[in-house]
């Protein structure tokens, strides 16, 4: 029997580093999928409908909530952000590892929703703050008043790491991703996550008797 994929929570102040750890993390393993958020903030340029977000109007947004099509959502820096629920939950039962890029608020809505039992949560630190606003400059598309704005949901968001499973500090994009890589096979080994253990070790014991 196919093990159920993981719900890979990844959380941080914007300009930690997510965006491309959950990048280099899918080109490790090709079988992993992101689950692309619905948001209504306005696309950055190079960003792409249905691959980065799905770019929605507030109404329709709230649409999705009331149809319970949205498995979590909140708001964040004044634009609604959520996670539509269905192809999450398609991909879980497929066996893909999923990976969800949202904040401390969606995490603890994840972790008490029905799909609590998959649930890995991972929050990634930055190494300093002057760090984490050179990435957030770097990124050069967003207006000094807006980062300012993000600095300050920084420290908010960083309050929140004792909620999550594990913690990677990222000093390094290479390292990071290392230990990324380890929490997640070793929470694929888990026992409960391998379904078809029961009927591995019958056959083990079969030929004990043979
Ligand atoms: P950005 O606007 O920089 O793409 O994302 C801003 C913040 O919103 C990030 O911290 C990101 O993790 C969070 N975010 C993105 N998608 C979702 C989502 O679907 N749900 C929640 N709760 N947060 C999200």
């Amino acid at each position: 029997m196919r093990r159920r994929g993981l719900l890979i929570i990844l959380s941080s102040p914007s300009g930690a580093g997510k965006s491309s750890l959950a990048k280099r993390l899918m080109a490790w393993d090709e079988t992993m999928r992101f689950s692309v958020s619905a948001t209504t903030r306005a696309p950055r340029s190079g960003e792409v409908d249905g691959r980065d977000y799905y770019f929605k109007s507030r109404e329709g947004f709230e649409e999705m909530v009331a149809a319970g099509e949205m498995l979590e959502h909140a708001e964040v820096f004044g634009n609604l952000y959520g996670t539509p629920r269905a192809p999450v939950e398609a991909r879980l039962a497929e066996g893909h590892d999923v990976i969800l890029d949202i904040d401390w608020q969606g995490g603890q809505q994840v972790r008490r929703s029905v799909l609590a039992q998959d649930v890995v949560s991972v929050f990634i630190l930055p190494p300093t703050i002057a760090d984490l606003e050179a990435r957030l400059r770097m990124r050069a598309q967003d207006s000094d008043e807006v980062i300012a704005g993000r600095m300050a949901k920084s420290r908010d968001e960083i309050s929140h790491w004792g909620e999550y499973d594990y913690v990677v500090i990222n000093r390094d994009l290479e390292i990071s991703e290392a230990e990324l890589r380890v929490i997640l096979q070793a929470e694929r080994a888990r026992a409960v996550r391998q379904p078809g253990l029961t009927e591995f070790v019958r056959g083990l014991n079969r030929e004990f008797e043979n």
